[in-house]
């Protein structure tokens, strides 16, 4: 048996963010192009050292990126839209750049959640006009490989089917037309990278992990039939990830060299077919083994008897050990994070260690040895001191749990009685404004908080400074003319590194960060115990703010989902177990804050709609448990205690359903870029609770007119009753300026006002 150990993709980041930093400097002007690209060249070249010296021995080009591999692929095409001719003095760079982040008078190309994962990609926009490869950098980067490092890499590409499925811009008939036009461009592409002395290509195919139509597999197949014909001597290996392949009888017949398969994430269903239909003899099976999307050490002994069985069933002569998706989506190295609770650290592993696990599997396979004494029983050993950490036996939240009962999970009466107690006992006006939670997180804000995390400010003096802002902002509020108002989340940097340090059971890392979308990088909390509350979280900064005014001051909660969404979570528990205890815990936050008087208790859940499955046959079953989750955190109130929730980023079409059953008094929805669609399947798909579509965009700093947002609110009205309806911005202003948010809110609130009166 031939066997050789891969990745799919390995981080551009750094172990430092270098990477963000080089990005970061050329934009601001800091460097030249050429430093720029220096700097560029020496990342890619010591991420592939750092991959040779830890073991890898087929090392991808490719997967290095300036700032999206998606847009990468559309500038080597040629996919630049008509707007971006505008541009003053273009080069390659600038006008990429220009693409992804748009320019002084250009907007920006659309960007878009990468599958089911956190990472953002450049939507590439087809308009018809002729493509061409413009400059093969995948080429380049493999002969830098080569001639540096002597190394021969495989060099990888999104394949065509995804591409396409991932780009606008067409409608049926022009697909075709696209589709055609590009399969030549990637024949020129790969034909180039062997003639270089390339041998294996890497198509990475995810799309082909979702649901597909008959008509969709016939496209996938018309398309590898040509273009394997037109590189008849490279070897292309399909990647597929983040699911199973699907259409597995027709779609492992393909044409091609070998097909890469996700054991991790598509376990059962590529095991059933494989037992059902084998795996054709002549290729080579890629096995992704080792989860590319957790952070959490593997149990080597383990893997490898599932790569044995994968072996078994297949048959195969050749085979590569891999891991289950690029790399990119976890952190780089544990050997940073030398502050965190050892037994932790332990049974953590980023991309490096991932890489010693697939080491150490192919060495397994290939000889029934391992390559250092104790390696196995150090992983065992990791696993099971996590495993058994007191921080996983919390009493406390495990009787809470089993104390729940069906009754916890739903408020005590509808919503329609709920509504007209509510009304009551709140003396809102008609169309009631509100915002969505933060206001301007200033340069002062940005620079206190800083200096009290590094101690030279005092809790208490951080504290004072919090409550001016706070009270700064209730004066502000009250002055613009709003009728529900938010103390401003001052306090707070981030929507879930917040809540976690404030609770039990969650790990914050130095330096693991991944990135979200382009240079922009997160730093997700680690659940890896049992979530419990301990003491208020938010009631001291609420309740402040509430002493200030006659008017309601909301308090402002993260969701349970959203909290579970933006965390790397543990793997010894359901998901829906881990939401259940953060619900739990945000339960009793929101009785707290009922206690001290607060009538209106919102609970973001903005990343609800992004655990949603790949696999539509699997979104129910999502949906139950999560809605569940929030349901649970909010269902504990009084009949008179109103329950908001806010959500952006969404497509909301077809999730009007889940939103309706989350039983949320009152909704806010991110819309001004989506605002006709919506208002269109609220006409099909009517909606009963309270809602608020957002009036204006906070992602700009423009500030709207009167008659701008008046026209919205108006279209809203025929689709949304007066006595349901609600007026607020898209979503938090956090990231906009003082001047320009004041501005907009009072156009805002005069827009209520002008509703009022003629309704
Ligand atoms: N309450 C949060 C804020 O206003 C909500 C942010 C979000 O939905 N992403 O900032
Ligand atoms: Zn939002």
């Amino acid at each position: 048996m031939n066997l050789v150990n891969t990745v799919i993709g390995y981080p551009y980041i750094g172990e430092n963010r270098e990477w963000k930093r080089s990005v970061e400097s050329f934009w601001k002007q800091d460097v030249t192009e050429e430093v720029f690209q220096q700097q560029m060249k020496e990342l890619r070249l010591d991420h592939i050292k750092r991959q040779k010296a830890l073991g890898v021995e087929l090392i991808t080009v490719g997967d290095f990126t300036f700032y999206d591999r998606m847009l990468d692929l559309a500038v080597m095409f040629g996919l630049v839209p008509n707007r971006y001719e505008k541009l003053e003095n273009p080069t390659n760079l600038t006008t990429y750049y220009a693409m992804a982040r748009g320019s002084k008078d250009i907007v920006a190309c659309e960007m878009t959640k990468w599958f089911n994962t956190n990472y953002h990609y450049i939507v590439p926009e087809y308009e018809g006009k002729r493509l061409h490869v413009t400059n093969n950098y995948i080429l380049d980067n493999f002969i830098e490989a080569k001639v540096e490092l002597d190394i021969v890499t495989k060099p990888t590409l999104i394949g065509p089917y995804t591409f396409v499925e991932l780009s606008k811009g067409y409608d049926e008939k022009a697909r075709v037309a696209f589709i055609l036009e590009l399969i030549p461009l990637y024949s020129q592409v790969i034909n180039e990278l062997v003639g270089a002395g390339a041998e294996w290509i890497q198509l990475e195919e995810p799309a082909l992990t979702q649901s597909l139509s008959l008509d969709e597999v016939k496209i996938v197949q018309e398309i590898y039939k040509q273009l394997v014909e037109s590189v008849p001597t490279a070897k292309i290996m399909l990647q597929t990830y983040f699911e199973a392949l699907s259409a597995y009888e027709l779609l492992s017949k393909l044409p091609v060299a070998g097909i890469g398969l996700d054991f991790v994430h598509g376990k059962k269903e590529n095991m059933t077919s494989l037992r059902k239909f084998g795996f054709p003899k002549d290729k080579v099976i890629g096995i992704g083994c080792v989860n590319g999307r957790d952070i959490w050490c593997a149990n080597i002994a383990a893997v490898s008897t599932e790569v044995q069985a994968v072996l078994k069933l297949s048959n195969v002569q050749n085979v590569w050990i891999q891991s289950s998706c690029s790399l990119q989506h976890v952190p780089v190295t544990t050997i940073s994070e030398q502050s965190l609770d050892p037994v932790l650290r332990d049974a953590l592993s980023f991309a490096d260690e991932k890489i010693m696990e697939l080491v150490q599997v192919t060495s397994y396979i290939r000889d029934k040895e391992w390559t250092g004494a104790n390696v196995v029983s150090e992983s065992i050993l990791a696993i099971e001191a996590l495993a058994t950490h007191p921080v996983r036996k919390n009493q406390a939240v495990h009787t809470l749990l089993k104390s729940v009962s069906v009754t916890d999970f739903a408020r005590a009466i509808p919503f329609k009685e709920r509504q007209a107690i509510q009304k009551q006992a709140l003396q809102l006006p008609e169309f009631p404004t509100t915002t969505i939670g933060s206001f301007p997180q200033s340069a002062e804000v940005k620079k206190t908080r800083a200096a009290w995390r590094k101690k030279q400010l005092s809790d208490d003096e951080y504290a004072e400074f919090v409550k001016k802002e706070t009270a700064r902002w209730i004066t502000l509020q009250e002055e613009i003319g709003l009728d529900v108002l938010v103390h401003g989340e001052f306090e707070r940097t981030d929507m879930v590194e917040y809540f976690g340090e404030k609770l039990t059971g969650f790990a914050f890392t130095e330096k693991a960060w991944v990135v979200s979308y382009g240079s922009r990088c997160v730093k997700p909390p680690i659940i890896y115990g049992d979530v419990e509350w301990k003491k208020p979280m938010t009631v001291k900064e609420v309740v402040d703010a509430q002493k200030l005014t006659q008017k309601y001051v909301k308090g402002m909660l993260t969701g349970p989902v959203t909290i579970l969404n933006w965390s790397f979570v543990r793997d010894d528990l359901p998901r829906e177990t881990v939401a259940n205890q953060i619900a739990l815990a945000l339960r009793q936050e929101i009785k707290a804050l009922e206690d001290s008087g607060i009538a209106i208790i919102q609970v973001d859940e903005p990343a609800l709609r992004e655990g949603l499955p790949l696999r539509k046959e699997n979104w129910k079953q999502y949906l139950t448990w999560a809605v569940n989750a929030f349901k649970l955190a909010t269902s504990g109130v009084q009949n008179e205690t109103q329950i908001h929730t806010h959500m952006c980023y969404c497509e909301f079409n077809d999730f009007i359903e889940p939103i309706r059953a989350l039983d949320a008094d009152v909704i806010s929805l991110e819309t001004s870029r989506s605002h006709g669609e919506l208002i269109h399947s609220l006409e099909k798909n009517p909606y009963e609770l309270g809602i608020g579509l957002g009036v204006y965009d906070i992602h700009s700093p423009r500030v709207p007119s009167v008659e701008e947002m008046e026209g919205i609110l108006t279209d809203s009205l025929a689709v949304i009753e007066k006595e349901q309806f609600w007026v607020n911005p898209d979503c938090g202003l956090k990231t906009r300026q003082e001047p320009e948010t004041v501005a907009a809110l009072k156009n805002m609130v005069t827009a209520a006002h002008k509703l009022r009166q003629r309704v």
